[in-house]
């Protein structure tokens, strides 16, 4: 601002420069990794509160940086996203994700169920990519239940039609959908009516404070009765202790998710903790 009107680049200031170099280094790398396989799918389990059994887990995107090490989505995704490279990310962790579920309903359970993370900016863009999901889905022998697309409600509404369009066609042929982070989005109720969806995962920050905030209490409890209502199963999020779990239990929620039970781990470890089973 000092510099302001000295000449037309004035408005770049230093900071804003830096700031414009290390994007565009970030964007670079991501496309380095694409290139070199750095990209690596962490599964998190989803448990059954009824069975204790595990028959569902989450991808979990993860960058194996070469110096910097493991790196989850909150380094990278909003450089991915601005950057559209999320499309082609997103792409390869979809197929990788399927491939790996197909592995576990043979050795595992044949009915067992990867969700994936889907990021608005994916189902903006072109349809052919949806198309494309579906086949690989086909010529893998899954079951298109097999998938379960999470998408997060934050910014949905506002989006134009496509994505609602692309995700009504991806349900219409059998994958199933979850309404991630609920409550924290600016419509929670309005995406339930505008969206087709299976699952409400009910976002960490009413977990978190369930046994001391009994505002957070009822409040999963109503979103509970509200969604079996609806005929939707709910996922609690981020469950980290066992008196959380009891009081979801409690409340009747379907499925539990978090350190409680395990954090996320690359396929190989979930394959032995699902055989073994978790116990609350
Ligand atoms: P999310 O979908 O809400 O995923 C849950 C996040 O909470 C994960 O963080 C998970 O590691 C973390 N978590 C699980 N249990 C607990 C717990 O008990 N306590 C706490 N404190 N945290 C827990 P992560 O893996 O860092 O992922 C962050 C976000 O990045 C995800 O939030 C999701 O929105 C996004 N993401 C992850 N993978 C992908 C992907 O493949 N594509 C896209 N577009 N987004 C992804
Ligand atoms: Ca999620
Ligand atoms: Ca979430
Ligand atoms: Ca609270």
């Amino acid at each position: 601002a000092k510099n302001g009107g000295r000449n037309r680049y004035s408005y770049f200031t230093p900071d804003l420069q830096l700031a414009a170099q290390a994007r565009l280094q970030v964007a670079l790398d991501l496309r380095l990794a694409l290139a070199e396989r750095q990209f690596e799918l962490y599964y998190q389990p989803i448990v059954n509160l009824r069975t204790g059994g595990i028959s569902r887990a989450e991808a979990l995107l993860r960058w194996r940086h070469p110096q910097r090490g493991l790196l989850s989505p909150v380094d990278f995704l909003p450089f991915a996203e601005s950057s559209g490279l999320i499309v082609e990310i997103g792409d390869w962790a979809f197929r990788q994700a399927a491939a790996q579920v197909r592995q576990w309903q043979g050795g595992l359970d044949p009915g067992f169920q990867v969700s994936v993370n889907l990021s608005p900016v994916q189902l903006r863009g072109d349809a052919a990519l949806c198309q494309g999901w579906l086949e690989h889905v086909a010529a893998l022998g899954l079951p298109p239940r097999s998938i379960v697309i999470e998408l997060a409600e934050g910014i949905l509404l506002d989006e134009a039609a496509p994505v609602v369009e692309r995700l009504r066609a991806l349900r219409a042929m059998g994958l199933q959908v979850a309404l991630d982070d609920f409550g924290t989005g600016y419509s929670s109720l309005a995406h339930l009516k505008r969206f087709d969806i299976d699952f409400l995962k009910i976002d960490r920050s009413f977990v978190q404070d369930l046994v001391n905030d009994s505002g957070d209490l009822a409040l999963c409890e109503a979103i509970i009765v509200m969604a079996h209502k609806l005929g939707l199963q709910v996922v609690a999020e981020g469950v980290e202790t066992a008196a959380q779990c009891a009081l979801l239990m409690a409340a009747g929620c379907d499925f539990a998710q978090g350190y409680v039970f395990a954090k996320p781990m690359p396929a190989a470890a979930l394959d032995a903790l699902a055989r073994q089973g978790v116990a609350a």
